[in-house]
């Protein structure tokens, strides 16, 4: 029987040293959730790194032995690895190149033999335990290498690549040094799969200008291999987030934090730290606000949730430092005794908290410059069972292409942001309903599972095309 082998990354249980023993934290993220249901079937795996540096061959072995039998197989990386493979190609070369801030990204030969090596690592794992006719689903910017090299090694195998991240124009990717073995890399997939149209243009491009071969309907020919290339926008697992949003867990905080705000009305503004997500332009926005509508002053306040990230790398420390800046100038500036204009928190929360933040908020403010997807978009609508809110949305955000109810902004253009929260903040209730029905009924039919199960359809069917034309 064939099995099924998903690859990305980190694995979606990640090991924390505590003194001196081990513990298990499964993640809760949405892809760990949507693929749950594949990798937990008899016989299947996910293969990615714990999160781990060990210490020894027991310890390894331990830390092997009990993610086994949660399916799970770990790629051991050592610290060296991590800083080049991980903070150093992933996230300082192709991060910002592939969202449009080459300024920001470094190109270092040493970064770029960490990527090939440690794809390598990945590819051996996979291979120790993938038959010959095994499907192999493969995740991410981390990993645009493995595709081509599990194909050299195993020509019948059924291999899938999701890309979670926007594919930029050739324009940037041709910067890379390494551009054309970034692109071969990928077609080495029967299915190469994207969130949205205008990435899968790109990458088509991209594979035209640098390998010279055209897609027809969303196929290549690459040799003697079919190649489909298809849309597959991510979803986000609805019930989890409705019912959290329900619970009585979520309300006894949303009354607490309502004791304190009062009948104050919330903008909500949820992010990693990133220079990808618009962070500072959205303080500016809301300052703005301030300044043109000033009846909004003591009426309206904006939650500002900002997820600490690669705090080590030098861009990620400057936006934090912006970041800081802007919102103790701005509090200080208009701030009463009885009105906080922003109330900014510098860490995560967990489930309960943030689906009564989500709640709370009226308005969700959602800018990125460059966004693959985002989840915090359909999360917010996924928990307005009422119907009453209004996102304000980027156009940049891959979740634009299907939240055309949202208020669609530029992120870049200050007055349209500055004009979107007014009218956010005046839009009658029943022209809120209908925007938010519309928005909510799409994200919960397109959940994660339903994106799952899409692209593995997908992926059999693309790999059924190759054999009939053996
Ligand atoms: N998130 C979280 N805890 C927080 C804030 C956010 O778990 O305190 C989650 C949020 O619910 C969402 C994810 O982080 O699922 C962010 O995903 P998104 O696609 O918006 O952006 P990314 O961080 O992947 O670029």
């Amino acid at each position: 029987m064939s099995r099924t082998i998903i690859v990305s990354n980190r694995l979606p249980t990640k090991v924390l040293r505590t003194d001196d023993s081990l513990t298990f934290q499964a993640s809760e993220g949405g892809l760990a959730t949507g693929l749950g249901s594949i990798y937990q079937q008899a016989g299947n795996v996910w293969v990615g790194w714990p999160g781990l540096f060990v210490e020894d061959a027991t310890e390894e072995g331990y830390v092997r032995e009990q993610l086994r039998q949660d399916s799970m197989e770990p790629v051991f990386l050592t610290e060296d690895e991590i800083r080049d493979y991980y903070e150093g190609f992933s996230n300082s070369t192709l991060w910002p190149t592939f969202h449009y801030f080459p300024q920001y990204a470094t190109y270092e030969p040493a970064h770029w033999a960490a990527y090939v090596a440690v794809n390598e690592k990945f590819c051996q794992a996979v291979l120790a335990m993938a038959g010959p006719d095994d499907t192999i689903w493969v995740h991410d910017y981390q990993l645009l290498l493995l595709p081509a090299m599990l194909r050299a090694a195993r020509p019948r195998a059924t291999i899938g690549f999701f890309l979670h991240i926007p594919f930029p124009s050739y324009e940037l990717i041709r910067v890379l040094p390494w551009a054309r073995e970034l692109v071969a890399g990928v077609l080495g997939a029967d299915l190469i799969g994207f969130h949205t149209f205008g990435f899968m243009r790109h990458f088509l491009s991209s594979v035209s200008h640098l390998l010279g071969f055209t897609a027809h309907n969303g196929r290549l020919e690459v040799g003697q291999r079919t190649v489909l290339v298809d849309t597959f926008p991510m979803g986000i697992d609805y019930d989890r987030y409705a019912g959290a949003a329900a619970s009585e867990s979520a309300r006894q905080h949303e009354a607490s934090y309502r004791q304190v705000l009062g009948d104050m009305r919330v903008i909500l503004s949820i992010d990693r730290l990133d220079y990808s997500k618009g962070i500072a332009e959205r303080l500016r926005a809301f300052e703005q606000l301030l300044v043109r509508h000033p009846e909004w002053r003591g009426q309206v306040s904006l939650i500002m949730v900002v997820v600490p990230s690669r705090d080590q790398v030098a861009q990620y420390a400057a936006l934090k430092e912006e970041i800081d800046e802007l919102v103790g100038r701005i509090n200080a500036a208009y701030r009463t005794m009885r009105w906080t204009p922003i109330h900014y928190f510098y860490r995560s929360f967990p489930l309960d908290e943030l689906a009564s933040l989500y709640r709370l908020a009226e308005v969700g403010l959602v800018t990125p410059m460059r966004d693959g997807m985002n989840l915090v978009a359909k999360e917010f609508v996924a928990t307005k069972a009422n119907d009453h809110g209004v996102l304000i949305l980027s156009e940049r955000a891959g979740a634009a292409r299907e939240l055309s109810d949202a208020l669609i902004i530029n992120p870049t253009d200050l007055d349209q942001l500055t004009a979107a929260l007014h009218e956010a903040l005046v839009m009658p209730a029943d022209e809120q309903a209908r925007r938010m029905r519309a928005m909510r009924r799409l994200v919960r039919q397109y959940d994660v599972f339903a994106w799952t199960n899409l692209f593995m359809s997908r992926l059999a069917y693309a790999k059924q095309q190759q054999l009939s034309l053996d």
